[in-house]
């Protein structure tokens, strides 16, 4: 196989707020492996949070080349297997090169990738559309360009997120889910989540901060609402712990578990669990939103708006309409890259 790398910088339709920090554009690196001619894409976002520059994984991958070149991809769960214990310290890194390794594979075999799995897309989850942290008002316009969508993410961790609901819930009648990215105390969740339930919210994502499982204790047995885990489930080993802790469901993301191989492992575990099974999106391009949906039969909810959020996408893919996701006929995850991006180390194109 031979390893192409491209940066990007992906511009956001609009600037996205959440708890802890706004972007208004989205830095992001697409991995290509090539093998008899075929390409195969995999992207990581980079992320401010979990410490990880486009800088970063590019130099992280540019040391796996002798090794990717000397190998030729007969399944990508054993390539994971190979490239987990040198990319252990860059879980985003691993999740851009299984995911182009699953699109290659594909490619190669003809086939979709869910195909391949033996899965069925005959029933999926609807994904949900996500309103960043705005003043009421702005956040009413961003619903209403969307207004035909049936379930809307709601980020908050504000003074004042009740309102911001009962505002919202005056013009809609969608399905609400929020996400508080830790910004609530356990006091402030037992307290506003009977209000949020009247008010046609599905379940609270993530309201405490990662590390206090404790406090998530109580809140797992007095909360009036499904507590889902994001933030603490990073890997493999969270589900065991997140279910313990009180958490009903875990929201997976591909970059911080390492891709689409561990991510099945983990819905197998959660069910087993008797956990809810999310997947969520970083504000990817198709090329990233293309490899969760291979996982949609799998899961009961899906936040894959990533490439929706974006002022251009830099590839194809699958597409959302009004929530459903659409499947291109295509093998792999679908995905082609509408254009090379620029050197992610040297800069240049
Ligand atoms: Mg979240």
């Amino acid at each position: 196989m031979q390893l192409r790398l491209h940066a990007f910088d992906l511009p956001l339709a609009h600037t996205f707020t959440i708890s802890r920090e706004s972007i208004s554009s989205q830095p992001t690196l697409i991995v290509e492996l090539i093998q008899d001619g075929v390409s195969g894409f995999g992207e990581a976002t980079s992320n401010k949070y979990y410490g990880f520059t486009v800088e970063r994984m590019a130099g992280d991958l540019v040391g796996l080349q002798p090794q990717l070149e000397a190998a030729r991809l007969e399944d990508p769960a054993a390539l994971w297997s190979q490239c987990q214990p040198l990319l252990a310290d860059d879980p985003f890194a691993l999740c851009a090169l299984d995911q182009a390794a699953h699109d290659l594979w594909g490619k190669l075999a003809r086939e979709p990738v869910w195909k391949l799995w033996g899965l069925s897309i005959e029933k999926i989850p609807l994904s949900n559309y996500t309103i960043g942290i705005d003043t009421i008002d702005k956040m009413i316009v961003k619903m209403a360009e969307f207004a035909d969508w049936p379930i809307f993410k709601i980020k908050l961790g504000t003074d004042h997120d009740v309102e911001i609901i009962r505002e919202l819930r005056e013009h809609t009648v969608a399905t609400f889910r929020v996400d508080a990215n830790c910004g609530w105390t356990a006091d402030k969740t037992i307290e506003i989540a009977p209000q949020l339930e009247a008010l046609g919210v599905e379940f609270i994502e993530q309201p405490l901060r990662a590390d206090r499982l404790d406090d998530m204790q109580r809140v797992g047995a007095q909360c009036a609402l499904p507590v889902i885990a994001d933030e603490s489930c990073i890997t493999e080993s969270d589900v065991a712990k997140c279910h313990q802790a009180g958490f009903r469901g875990i929201n997976i993301k591909l970059v911080k578990c390492g891709g689409l191989t561990p991510a099945r492992r983990m819905i197998a575990e959660a069910r087993r669990l008797g956990l809810k099974v999310m997947v969520g999106c970083m504000t990817e391009s198709s090329v990233g939103i293309s490899a969760i949906a291979q996982l949609l039969p799998l899961l009961d909810y899906v936040d894959m708006d990533g490439a929706v959020l974006l002022a251009h996408d830099v590839a194809s893919g699958v597409r959302l309409q009004r929530g459903r996701c659409v499947y291109p006929q295509a093998p792999g995850n679908g995905v082609s890259l509408l254009g090379a991006g620029r050197d992610p180390l040297t800069g240049k194109p």
